[in-house]
């Protein structure tokens, strides 16, 4: 292409790119988690719009950032002391391009629609980079799981899906967990569809207990797949977990698992986290004590310290980064990895970043480690893990049958590993070499861009 009409070619994709994002901060007003994944992912596809304009043509990038339906509602409960609670119930069906609306539901108190069209959004080209047959939702609530009893949980589950469950199915649109809602919830709730529905709908819901249609392997897959990914852009680069010091945020069903896989992988653990605090063992956490904590008591995890003397704990959060570590793990929440946490943890040495959890690092801090050059694997790539199984569940429910543990977690590591072979090719085929925030953006996109275009205006 001769200079001048390339040049125009960048002008022109430049002023379309703030046209759509201009539009998405007006119509979307102050939700500003929505606006900062919007922008994350409207920056990376320039390049693929240079080359196929088409994109731009057919308005695919304009539709892309609109949900195909928001639907919000009112949930009911009646708490211990008999009084009536009402919490906000959400869900996004953001793009069904590729496959049924999938994607978990969050119960936090920060539960918001701009929280939840953020994630529904990533989820797109997650579910996308899969390559499984699986389009994007994501929905929850605002209630706060802190502090309630196990009959309020069902409860408020039950209140939740007698209104979902007019919107959702095996076929149609397909929930799992997220922060605030595991094993527990998923089955009060698939409980409560199950019996409105009159039905055995075993795959309209992921993350069951292995006993009703869960897949073995799902609890594990957020954590192992970013432990799995990010093991294949270090060896790539010529380095590994063994004998690396890692800090892991978060305590979590993702943190644990990926503390579970490096540790198994020769890493040793030295810091973990939950919303009040973090802790640094300097022999190595152990991940006994971590799960009796949280998976069995759901204790604090400043309780750590009594069964192990030597560790201690500290009650800002945030600070978790700045214990020295060749590698961080991100796994807790979003934004939790500002700038001054990436400034100091490339001060530190840090050789790698990985995003267990859902946009954990800010933009300026990924500005930061990019500019480092410190390999930094995406959210959207590395914790594809989870929904990833969950699309495993979904073949296995409708096949009627289940797959013996080796068998999944033998798909997941492939799946994982062509997750990192196809964003880094990506990020060659775009100019953008080796950065995976480009590569795995564009990758998932362009899946999922030229479905849209086959179905047509719809
Ligand atoms: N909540 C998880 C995620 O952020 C899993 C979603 C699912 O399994 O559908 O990807």
């Amino acid at each position: 292409m001769p200079v001048l009409e390339k040049e125009l070619g960048v002008q022109q994709v430049e002023q379309y790119i703030d046209g759509v994002f201009d539009k998405v901060k007006k119509r979307n007003p102050e939700e500003t988690e929505f606006h900062q994944a919007v922008k994350e992912v409207l920056e990376s596809l320039k390049p693929v719009l240079n080359k196929k304009p088409v994109y731009m043509e057919k308005g695919i990038v304009e539709s892309i950032v609109e949900p195909e339906r928001l639907i919000t509602f009112r949930v009911p409960w009646i708490d211990e002391n008999g009084n009536l609670q009402v919490n906000r119930g959400f869900r996004v069906q953001f793009n069904s391009a590729i496959g049924p609306y999938k994607g978990g539901l969050r119960f936090h108190p920060s539960v918001n629609a701009s929280i939840i069209k953020f994630l529904g959004f990533e989820q797109i080209f997650k579910n996308s980079l899969t390559g499984q047959p699986i389009g994007a939702g994501k929905g929850g609530s605002d209630f706060d799981p802190k502090g309630k009893t196990d009959l309020e949980i069902m409860r408020f589950c039950q209140s939740f899906m007698t209104e979902l469950s007019k919107h959702i199915g095996p076929d149609t649109d397909v929930p799992a967990g997220d922060i605030g809602v595991g094993a527990r919830e998923i089955g009060y709730m698939f409980g409560q569809y199950k019996k409105m529905r009159s039905a055995y709908e075993a795959g309209v819901l992921t993350g069951k207990g292995i006993h009703y249609g869960g897949s073995l392997g799902r609890k594990e897959a957020t954590g192992y797949g970013t432990v799995y990914f990010v093991n294949e852009m270090l060896k790539d680069n010529g380095a590994s977990f063994n004998n690396s010091a890692v800090v892991v945020s978060g305590s979590g069903n993702v943190s644990i698992y990926a503390m579970e896989k490096a540790q198994e992988l020769g890493a040793k653990i030295v810091a973990c986290s939950d919303s009040s605090g973090y802790i640094y063992d300097p022999n190595g956490i152990n991940l006994d004590t971590v799960k009796r904590l949280k998976e069995l008591e759901n204790q604090r995890i400043s309780e750590y310290v009594k069964a192990h003397p030597l560790a201690t704990f500290h009650d800002k959060f945030s600070e978790i980064w700045s214990i020295p570590c060749d590698i961080a793990l991100p796994c807790a929440t979003q934004n939790e990895l500002d700038k001054e946490a990436a400034d100091i943890l490339v001060q530190n040495g840090v050789k790698a970043i990985g995003e267990g959890a859902n946009m954990p690092c800010t933009q300026d801090a990924i500005e930061v480690l990019i500019d480092h050059r410190i390999l930094f694997a995406p959210a959207k790539a590395a914790n594809a893990g989870g929904v990833a199984v969950s699309a495993l569940e979904m073949a296995q429910n409708s096949a009627r049958l289940s797959w013996p543990l080796t068998e999944v977690d033998l798909k997941l590591q492939a799946i994982m590993k062509e997750i990192y072979r196809e964003s880094k090719k990506a990020s060659h085929e775009y100019d953008a070499a080796g950065n995976l925030v480009i590569g795995a953006n564009i990758a998932g996109f362009v899946k999922v861009a030229d479905a849209m275009i086959s179905q047509g205006v719809i």
